[in-house]
Order: structure tokens, then C-alpha cells, then sequence
């Protein structure tokens, strides 16, 4: 399956010209679940997490978000402190 995911979050390290994500896979979650998990806890780890409701749009968030100045090293879908 071939997707192609258009972001706006242009201070993102996976954000490229025409707001296109380059990273090969990301996680959304709800709000809740990006804020009480660390940011170890990512796209690399999406099969063993417990599905959960959100409710609306504004609830959702992209986990896989990482500062383009970042202490973090970056592999798709893994985040590692340096
Ligand atoms: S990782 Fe998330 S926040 Fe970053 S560019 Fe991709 S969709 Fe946007």
C-alpha cells in the first residue's frame, strides 16, 4: 500500500517543501496517550499498542513529531537519545 501523508508541521524533522512527510511510517494516538507516553514509544512499537477511541479530530496528534534540532537520532519510526 502506497501513502502519501501531507503535514503542515513544518519544525517537524520528517517535514519536506509542499508539506509532505518523509517519514516511512509514523503513529498517531489520541492526546492523551502522547502525553503520558514517552517519545521513545513510537511507529516501531505500533503493533503492540492497545487501540483506543478518540472522539473527535481534536484529539489526535502525531507522536512521531520530532524538532528538527532535536537531541534525538532519528530512524523512521524510532527515537533514540544521542
Ligand atoms: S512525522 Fe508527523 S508531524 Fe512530522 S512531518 Fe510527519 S506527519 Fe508531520
Amino acid at each position: 500500500m502506497k501513502q502519501h501523508i501531507h503535514c503542515i508541521v513544518s519544525d517537524c524533522h520528517y517535514w519536506q517543501q509542499g508539506n509532505m512527510c518523509t517519514a516511512n511510517e509514523i503513529l498517531v494516538t489520541t492526546d492523551e496517550f502522547g502525553s503520558n507516553h514517552p517519545e521513545e514509544v513510537d511507529a516501531h512499537m505500533a503493533a503492540e499498542l492497545i487501540p483506543q477511541p478518540a472522539g473527535d479530530c481534536m484529539t489526535t496528534c502525531c507522536k512521531s513529531y520530532i524538532p528538527q534540532d532535536s537531541p534525538y537520532t532519528t530512524l523512521d519510526g524510532v527515537k533514540k537519545m544521542e
